[in-house]
């Protein structure tokens, strides 16, 4: 997968992409990352890439025609002209959902917005999608596009080292992942759960299902409501006297659609 990040502050994305996993992708080829300085497109000789807003009003708005120009030289460089995603506090927020859709893209042209952030012309005809990663504020887009890129290039095939772990992550179910343990066995006098060193797979298994449902249900009971449950799972629960619960947040206490 291609990704062509558009900023005024190229250097700010380099060490991100240097490190584990992302740089692990670029050298195996699964993804490609061009860092397009914005400033190169900027027609007068200042390089200036904004200005101040019509109307007044506090800050700086980044100026229509080096974005545009931008995005039109990225686009002319390959085949798939690519997805133009805008990072901004204003659009669809960002998620798993969202991630897994934009792993399916051969090509992602990402704008950093800056200072009070575009011009709504650009925004409105070369931008084919806004992306918030969350409700504050930040300086730039450039750590939200580093956040966007990271998350969708765990999804492509071949990137994680073991196959199953993008599967068993938080929010790949609507449930969040289990506690987790590591050596040594007996930590400040605390042990791991006795399932989880019992080396039987089914109990080990079972343990880590409840322990995310409990979870889940005590921090993000939210996502419950839309998580669907094999019978397995409903006879698990019932057994362990969390069905209640759950089946009291799915679909406002109703039964019917609660296994999947
Ligand atoms: N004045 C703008 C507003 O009130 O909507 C905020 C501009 S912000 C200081 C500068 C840039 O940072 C934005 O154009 C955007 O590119 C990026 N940014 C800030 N918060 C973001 C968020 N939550 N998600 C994605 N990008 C964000």
């Amino acid at each position: 997968m291609i990704f062509d990040i558009i900023t005024i502050f190229p250097e700010l994305l380099a060490s991100p992409l240097e490190e584990g996993i992302l740089n692990r992708a670029r050298r195996n080829g699964r993804i490609s990352v061009n860092i397009v300085n914005l400033r190169d497109f900027a027609p007068d000789p200042h390089a200036m890439t904004d200005d101040r807003p019509f109307g007044g009003g506090e800050g700086m708005v980044m100026k229509p025609e080096p974005l545009t120009a931008a995005v039109e030289e990225r686009q002319q460089c390959l085949p798939e002209k690519g997805r133009v995603i805008l990072l901004s506090p204003q659009g669809r927020r960002f998620n798993q959902e969202l991630a897994r859709k934009l792993a399916g893209e051969k090509r992602l042209i990402m704008i950093c917005g800056r200072y009070e952030g575009v011009d709504e012309r650009f925004a409105m005809g070369w931008v084919d999608e806004e992306i918030s990663i969350g409700d504050y504020i930040l300086s730039g887009g450039e750590l939200a596009a580093m956040v966007v890129i990271d998350s969708i290039t765990r999804l492509l095939p071949g990137v994680l080292g073991c196959a199953g772990s993008a599967e068993n992550d938080t929010f790949s179910r609507n449930l969040l992942k289990h506690p987790q343990y590591t050596r040594p066995r007996v930590f400040r006098g605390q042990e791991p759960p006795e399932e989880l060193l019992s080396g039987n797979h089914d109990k080990i298994a079972e343990f880590r299902f409840l322990a995310s449902v409990r979870r889940t249900l005590q921090r993000r009971p939210d996502l419950l409501r839309k998580e669907r449950f094999s019978a397995g799972e409903v006879k698990l629960l019932e057994r362990h006297g969390l069905y209640r619960q759950v089946k009291h947040l799915h679909d406002g206490g109703e039964d019917h659609g609660f296994a999947g």
